[in-house]
């Protein structure tokens, strides 16, 4: 079945897909996004992508788009490529206007979409765990806003393949411990589930919010608290939660091993509740 392209309500094949060369989300990063996915042909949590899409947008000053319209949108796109798991980008830009900082008079948002077979996580890792590096967190100040800006993660995610690992955790100056590169981090001490808090500093992960729910589903302790470099090291376990991460163990992070070097029960457990869960939903 095909993989499709959507701009501004023409769908096509991805190939044949344009946006102009003024679009700002290309000059500018002047754009929000999302990734939905679906299992067995249905889209997973698409309200809460489609609260955070507003909530990105609404954040950048960007005018008001009926949720109605980008729903239909998306169902339809989705409909259409017939691929039971899909994984969905949307992006939302400022628009198309001479190169100018300052907005454009013009208020006309540019739509884009793209609908492509998820690329899944080769099953061994999922099986035996990955390994990450830490990295200084040099992206800006609003990481809390889901913008196409990342470069930052890019340059991150890139150290991290040539250091022969899966991906980079973002660690403060201060050594709290942020998140990976399209991932939420969370660890697990003596029993009790730790994430860092909703602030500027991470993006608030739909991934996230269901694994939180889960913990309190299982009568899992959960704290969203900051944490530090040296309880990241000591984890009894770690793992990454994201929309294609799903919940996937750390088990060597700078090349020290994470508690017994295996995926632990916590890892194990809210990885088949999450996926009760979809299959649920
Ligand atoms: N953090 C960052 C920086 C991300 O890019 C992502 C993926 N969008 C996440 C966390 C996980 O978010 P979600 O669970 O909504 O995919």
């Amino acid at each position: 079945m095909p993989e499709l392209a959507y701009v501004n309500g023409k769908i096509s094949s991805i190939e044949m897909a344009m946006v102009p060369v003024e679009d700002r989300g290309y000059q500018f990063g002047d754009a929000v996004y999302e990734v939905i996915v679906s299992y067995s042909g249905r889209l997973f949590a698409l309200e809460e992508h489609l609260e955070r899409l507003e909530g990105s947008m609404c954040e950048l000053d960007f005018p008001p788009i009926s949720r109605e319209t980008v729903r239909h949108s998306i169902q339809d796109l989705f409909k259409q490529a017939d691929l039971p798991r899909a994984a969905l980008y949307l992006q939302i830009s400022r628009g198309v206007g001479p190169r100018n900082h300052a907005f454009p008079e013009t208020r006309k948002l540019q739509v884009v979409m793209t609908v492509r077979k998820v690329d899944e996580k080769p099953a061994m890792l999922r099986r035996e765990g990955t390994a990450a590096i830490t990295l200084k967190d040099f992206r800006w100040g609003r990481c809390d806003i889901k913008t196409v800006q990342l470069l930052a993660n890019v340059l991150a995610k890139q150290k991290a393949t040539e250091s022969g690992v899966d991906d980079a955790i973002f660690v403060a100056e201060d050594e709290v411990v942020r998140e990976a590169t399209s991932s939420n981090v969370f660890i697990v001490a003596d029993g009790v589930v730790i994430t860092h808090p909703l602030t500027q500093n991470i993006l608030p992960g739909i991934t996230r919010a269901v694994v939180i729910d889960l913990c309190k589903d299982v009568n899992l302790a959960l704290e969203e608290r900051f944490y530090y470099l040296k309880d990241l090291y000591s984890a009894d376990e770690v793992f990454m939660t994201g929309t294609i991460t799903e919940v996937l163990p750390l088990v060597k992070i700078d090349g020290q091993i994470i508690g017994d070097g295996k995926v632990g029960p916590v890892s194990k457990q809210l990885y088949g509740a999450l996926h009760e869960k979809i299959n649920n939903s």
